[in-house]
């Protein structure tokens, strides 16, 4: 474990909170088309929300949260069959659509529709543990950038979309992750954020008891839990460390803490910047702070995902913003080297590394304090990660050390 390679109060605190967050994560079905290893949702077949029950969730969520974008996820959203008029209604309220899909329901069709109903960003999630079949087959992470090509070019081609991926990362697959953020800089100018999400389920052996209410629950009924030993103790900054081993450069800028350990990163934000030949450098926790103040400034909400025509606008953010940011400074400097740079287009990129809960040697759980992807049940505000939980026993699950 690295839990010593970063402290947290050299970086920026992300001010999002319950009642007040960038991000609202709407489940509009928990339907899926494949089976990730590491999914914390039951596959119900045709489970899709109506459209009036959508709408009570949005609902929920302006009435008790200010939101910029609305992530929409489940299930593979892409599977309700009235996608665009969801996509219309988020869009119709003021705030950004963004599609979390494993891609395989898109097509050019689709898209074009989706675009045409207002649809802001795609987050794909793409690795190598989802069950995908035919050409997908069996390939690694490296291998899989090609489909992960595929989808930003489709993005790219119908312009003005902003395109993210993600991947959970277990233990065999932390390796493929520089080679993955290396791929994502060769393509700069048309992924915009990267995120890497560590995997945790209920495993055998853990040194807990589990609890709904005063009922004690067995382990290997939960939703979430693998027969096998496995690794569920990656951290933010193990991906971090393994990322520093190719890139010593690289620089978080900002992060979310834990509800229990303030110094630990649930989530960890890189801001970089450069053109698809050369990273010129990472901003600093500055830049980040001055993003979400100006952002909730005019327009009431923090800062989640930034529009394509805003990444793209690297020069501007280097020679105007220089003098608030330190990682901003270093990187102009890199910039100004060679003078002919000033004709490139220079990007800026997100990358993001989350780590969801955590134990303690005392049970209490770790979540991520300000979690952005809260979600609608029973009309009150629950983490989406465990809402397996509040569907079966009514109320989370509670971890108590086991007696020796
Ligand atoms: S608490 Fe769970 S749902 Fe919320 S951000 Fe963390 S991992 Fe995601």
């Amino acid at each position: 474990m690295n839990n010593n390679i970063l402290n947290h109060r050299d970086l920026y605190r992300l001010p999002w909170t319950l009642p007040d967050n960038a991000i609202s994560w709407l489940e509009p079905t928990s339907m899926c088309n494949l089976a990730c290893d590491g999914c914390y949702r039951d596959n119900v077949k045709d489970s899709h929300l109506s459209i009036d029950e959508v709408k009570h969730h949005l609902d929920v969520f302006q009435k008790l949260r200010n939101s910029d974008c609305i992530s929409i996820a489940g299930g593979d959203p892409l599977l309700h069959p009235q996608i665009a008029e969801i996509i219309a209604d988020i869009k119709k309220r003021g705030l950004k659509p963004i599609i979390n899909t494993n891609g395989k329901a898109l097509t050019k069709e689709l898209l074009k529709e989706l675009k045409k109903a207002g649809v802001y960003g795609f987050t794909f999630h793409i690795d190598s543990k989802q069950g995908r079949n035919a050409e997908w087959k069996g390939k690694n992470e490296i291998e899989l950038n090609e489909l992960r090509l595929k989808y930003a070019s489709m993005l790219a081609e119908e312009g003005g979309i902003s395109c993210s991926f993600n991947s959970t990362v277990y233990e065999d697959t932390l390796q493929y992750v520089p080679e993955m953020i290396d791929w994502a800089h060769k393509h700069i100018d048309i992924v915009h954020t990267m995120v890497f999400i560590a995997f945790r389920h209920v495993i055998p052996n853990m040194p807990f008891d589990w609890y709904a209410g005063a009922e004690k629950v067995d382990w290997d009924k939960i939703m979430y839990h693998s027969n096998m030993k496995r690794d569920i103790e990656i951290l933010s900054t193990d991906v971090l460390a393994k990322v520093r081993e190719r890139f010593p450069e690289f620089t978080p800028a900002a992060y979310l803490n834990g509800t229990v350990k303030p110094d630990s990163f649930k989530w960890l934000l890189t801001e970089r910047i450069g053109t698809k030949d050369k990273i010129y450098g990472y901003l600093g926790p500055r830049f980040l702070e001055l993003m979400m103040i100006v952002h909730h400034f005019f327009k009431g909400t923090y800062l989640s995902y930034a529009s394509p025509s805003l990444t793209k606008k690297g020069r501007t953010t280097l020679l105007l913003l220089w003098p608030f940011d330190k990682g901003l400074r270093k990187a102009l400097l890199n910039f100004l080297k060679n003078p002919f740079r000033i004709f490139k287009k220079t990007h800026l990129q997100t990358i993001m590394f989350i780590q969801p809960v955590d134990f303690t040697e005392k049970g209490e759980q770790n979540m991520c304090d300000g979690c952005p992807d809260i979600t609608v049940f029973k009309d009150e505000l629950v983490w989406s990660c465990r809402m397996e939980e509040q569907n079966k026993y009514n109320t989370w699950l509670r971890t108590v050390p086991k007696k020796n």
